[in-house]
């Protein structure tokens, strides 16, 4: 396969975005200051590769908190979690610390205001996906899951003039704005956020694989089959004219894809490390290199969740003191988190 095709198109921006980086980092932290196990309610996030260099570090992921040994840290994954699992957790973990997307943990405030205020909600997701699941339990009785192939049905609202439309944050652009589209039709007072849930992450990649796929004879879109945002990808990309499959790596290009083709577009789902997308890019080997394709790159940064800074400021006092060093406004650990990205996190896990 390597040198059969021309170009390679490499969406800017891909991959890693600021909630991925900053869960990856916050429990790298958590092996960093617990010794293992340390528990982690659900993947972190969506990527199998990221998830097996936390599994070999002594991280271990349940799907239920009751399976955390009492006593013992725990980690919330990004994907926001049901208010009933912080609760449940709380009082069996020794520390519990929450990696939710700020991006997510805005559409749970949402549902919580829309509900207060007397709104059905319509929530535009994925049935089962862990983001659907976490957000729809901030008020199951006010919230109805919205399938974006399926529309809105027979959606029968009590008062049709206090319906909300929210939707996860990793959605297609076109599927949230068909059902935008239906509900405007049928609800003139409809409440949606001013700018719509899906994030600038989801936004961004999909405006750059657009403008790949408008190019490339096929798109190969980097990320896990469990990841939202990488099939959504897939999906933009095919509606903008090109053939689109999604990959785990290197390993998973069929060659028969790329047949015929001179120009190949590669991205990468939120959740997939560049290390996969320059695997994908070495294994095509293109005999005329790579042109980058998109609008650049971003600069969102999340700092790292509030119950791990006070957890790392305790720290940080508490051997100060014990060192008679304390010295009030030094820099702690977290003060140059900005300096260091999630994949240099993952490559200290896998050091070891
Ligand atoms: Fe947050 Fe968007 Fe990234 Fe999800 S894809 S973690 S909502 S920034």
């Amino acid at each position: 396969m390597p040198g059969v095709v021309e170009r390679v198109l490499l969406a800017e921006p891909r991959g890693f975005c600021a909630g991925v980086e900053m869960a990856i980092k916050a429990l790298t932290w958590m092996t960093r200051v617990f010794p293992p196990p340390v528990y982690c309610y659900h993947q972190i996030v969506h990527n199998a590769s990221v998830v097996a260099v936390f599994e070999a570090a002594g991280v271990v992921f349940v799907d239920d908190v009751a399976a955390v040994p009492p006593g013992t840290p725990v980690m919330l994954s990004a994907h926001g979690s049901a208010p009933g699992v912080a609760e449940a957790a709380a009082p069996r973990a020794s520390v519990v610390v929450d990696a939710v997307c700020p991006l997510v943990t805005k559409v749970h405030h949402e549902v919580r205001r829309m509900a207060a205020e007397g709104y059905q909600i319509l929530y535009v997701g994925h049935a089962g996906h862990d983001e659907a699941v976490g957000t729809i339990a901030e008020a199951p009785g006010s919230v109805t899951l919205v399938d974006p192939q399926a529309g809105l049905g027979g959606f029968a609202p009590a008062d049709p003039n206090r319906v909300a439309l929210l939707a996860q944050t990793t959605l297609g652009h076109h599927e949230w704005e068909e059902v935008l589209h239906e509900a405007s039709g049928r609800f003139a007072n409809l409440w949606t956020a001013r700018k719509s849930d899906l994030c600038y992450a989801t936004t961004n990649r999909q405006a750059a694989v657009e403008a790949v796929a408008a190019r490339a004879g096929v798109v190969l879109v980097v990320g896990s089959e469990t990841s939202s945002n990488t099939r959504a990808l897939v999906r933009v990309a095919q509606a903008a004219g090109a053939a689109a499959h999604r990959i785990d790596g290197p390993e998973s290009i069929d060659p028969s894809w790329l047949a015929g083709v001179q120009l190949v577009g590669v991205t990468a789902g939120a959740s997939a490390p560049e290390g996969s997308v320059s695997r994908v890019v070495g294994r095509l080997a293109p005999r005329d290199g790579v042109e980058v394709v998109g609008a650049g790159g971003e600069a969102e940064y999340f700092p790292p969740p509030p119950q791990l800074r006070s957890l790392l400021l305790a720290l940080q006092s508490a051997v100060e003191g014990a060192f008679g060093a304390c010295q009030p406004g030094r820099p702690g650990p977290l003060d140059d988190d900005r300096s260091w990205g999630a994949a240099r996190a993952l490559e200290l896990l896998a050091a070891g």
